[in-house]
């Protein structure tokens, strides 16, 4: 065997200590999934550009009216789903052809915000943010396939998203899952502070 292999009792030793630093010193973070895309009601979708066709269903303000309103006494809801336009922007689903419906789960991750890159000196505060932070989150390998196909990731109130695909880490390279994101800022016009263009 040779020397430098690591023993599996190690590894396994490594592996426990580490999901109780996970469970007793993180913290809550919360993951929005998409699991459904309804075409939209509105408008007319396009399967092959995967995006609305622009055009309305309806013929005329009346006809949408009629369409909400029956759908508002059927279900008991009152969300917009049938307003009439001409031609352009769909104005229930901004022109994406579908409505999305999203989930949220939290998970429990070993938070790292990351206050000093070079020199765009991203700072977070608790009462909130003034400019684009990365954040390291630490969590199970469960959670893979979760972040793998996350919509967006809610840190310690920040709206972040992932900077990069999560990436298995250390001994025997599943003890733990690395998450990196960034905080989802966007400056205003008059603000003058110079970033770098992370997108
Ligand atoms: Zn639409």
């Amino acid at each position: 065997m040779p020397r430098t292999r690591i023993h599996t009792k190690s590894k396994d030793r490594f592996k426990r200590s580490m999901r109780d630093i996970i469970r007793d010193l993180g913290r809550q973070v919360k993951v929005t999934y998409l699991i459904k895309k309804n075409e939209c009601p509105n408008c007319y979708y396009d399967k092959a550009t995967d995006s609305s066709t622009g055009k309305c269903k309806w013929r005329t303000p009346l006809e949408a009216r009629t369409k909400q309103q029956e759908y508002e006494v059927s279900t008991g809801k009152v969300d917009l789903r049938y307003k009439f336009f001409k031609v352009g922007r769909c104005p229930i689903c901004k022109n994406l052809g579908y409505l999305a419906l999203y989930k949220k789960r939290w998970v429990k991750c070993l938070v790292n915000w990351d206050t000093d890159i070079d020199s765009n000196q991203a700072i977070y505060t608790q009462a909130g943010k003034s400019s684009a932070s990365y954040v390291d989150l630490k969590t199970d390998p469960r959670h893979f396939e979760l972040f793998l196909h996350c919509s967006g990731i809610e840190i310690d109130g920040v709206n972040c998203r992932m900077s990069s695909p999560p990436a298995m880490r250390g001994l025997g390279n599943q003890t733990l899952l690395l998450v990196r994101a960034i905080s989802d800022v966007k400056l205003t016009k008059r603000s003058t502070e110079k970033l770098k263009d992370y997108i």
